[in-house]
């Protein structure tokens, strides 16, 4: 731990500020690298205590910020967390920056599911840093998830997240290409959620430089139309939900009506596109129904 002057540190803010980024970046990196939550740091003018005490030296801290402000690292990956929800994530560069709009799935996923004692058996596919699948297990200790990912990097990851902020077990790991591993649960599962690669190819070449030259190319391109694996998703889908089952799956802003259609062409009924925070037809939702003949 380092103690330093609240005055030093207040100069030493400025002066980053002035050097440019902007003030949230600033504050996750004092808080994800400094120890400093962002709640303390807006504390700090009421409080008016003398000193404060972070993990790293100033010099430190500053020559991440210069290293974000220089190279557009993210700072999730500069310190190897990131924030989504309540919970806090490790992260590396083999795994996307869980998004806030994704959060919103598990609103819609407790919409869905309202009695909280039914016990269901849902998967996360694509799992990446784990969030969606360990937020599910939290917040549903009756529940039994599994989570799959292709890459065992994010497999090695999700699984340390689940351990890290639980001590729960009903959540397991498994790695390989969306629903293939899951042999062992054909028929069985009520709920689906993917957030899968869905940028078209022409936009993956337009996008900021803070995320195609950091994050993963394999999380984020969906092929030519962007629908490559949302199509796989939702094509095989029927061979592991139940009767009923939902299969939820997060979108790029313009693709909810093809997704739709995808899940009607595929036997799905009740079939909705969700708008996330910003008004974005997000998710696709709907039941598989089985023909019974
Ligand atoms: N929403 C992410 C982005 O815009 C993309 C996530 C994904 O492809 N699943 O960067």
């Amino acid at each position: 731990m380092f103690v330093i002057s609240t005055e030093n540190f207040s100069v030493w803010k400025k002066k980053q500020i002035l050097k440019g980024g902007d003030n949230k970046s600033l504050s996750l990196l004092i808080d994800l690298l400094g120890g400093l939550s962002t709640k303390e740091l807006s504390l700090l003018k009421i409080k008016s205590e003398k000193n404060l005490r972070l993990k790293l030296d100033l010099d430190s801290l500053e020559y991440f910020w210069d290293k974000h402000l220089s190279t557009f690292t993210p700072i999730q990956y500069l310190s190897g967390f990131s924030y989504w929800r309540d919970l806090k994530l490790e992260v590396s560069n083999k795994v996307l920056i869980p998004r806030p709009e994704t959060e919103l799935i598990i609103e819609i996923v407790s919409e869905i599911f309202k009695n909280k004692e039914e016990q269901i058996t849902y998967v996360d596919l694509g799992t990446g840093s784990g969030a969606i699948g360990i937020a599910l297990a939290l917040s549903n200790p009756r529940w039994n998830g599994v989570a799959t990912d292709i890459d065992k990097n994010a497999i090695e990851i999700a699984s340390r997240n689940f351990a890290n902020n639980s001590n729960q077990s009903n959540l397991k790991f498994y790695c390989g290409n969306w629903w293939d591993p899951l042999f062992n649960f054909k028929g069985e599962i009520d709920l689906a959620i993917a957030n899968p690669p869905y940028i078209p190819q022409d936009n993956y070449e337009g996008l900021p430089i803070e995320v195609k030259n950091f994050e993963p190319k394999n999380a984020l391109l969906g092929g030519e139309e962007g629908l490559d694996h949302i199509n796989e998703i939702v094509k095989y889908a029927h061979l592991y939900l139940k009767d009923n089952g939902w299969l939820l799956i997060e979108n790029h802003f313009d693709q909810g009506d093809r997704v739709k259609q995808l899940f009607f062409e595929n036997r799905f009924t009740s079939v909705k596109v969700l708008k996330d925070f910003s008004g974005i037809g997000r998710f696709t939702i709907g039941r598989y129904q089985e023909i019974i003949s």
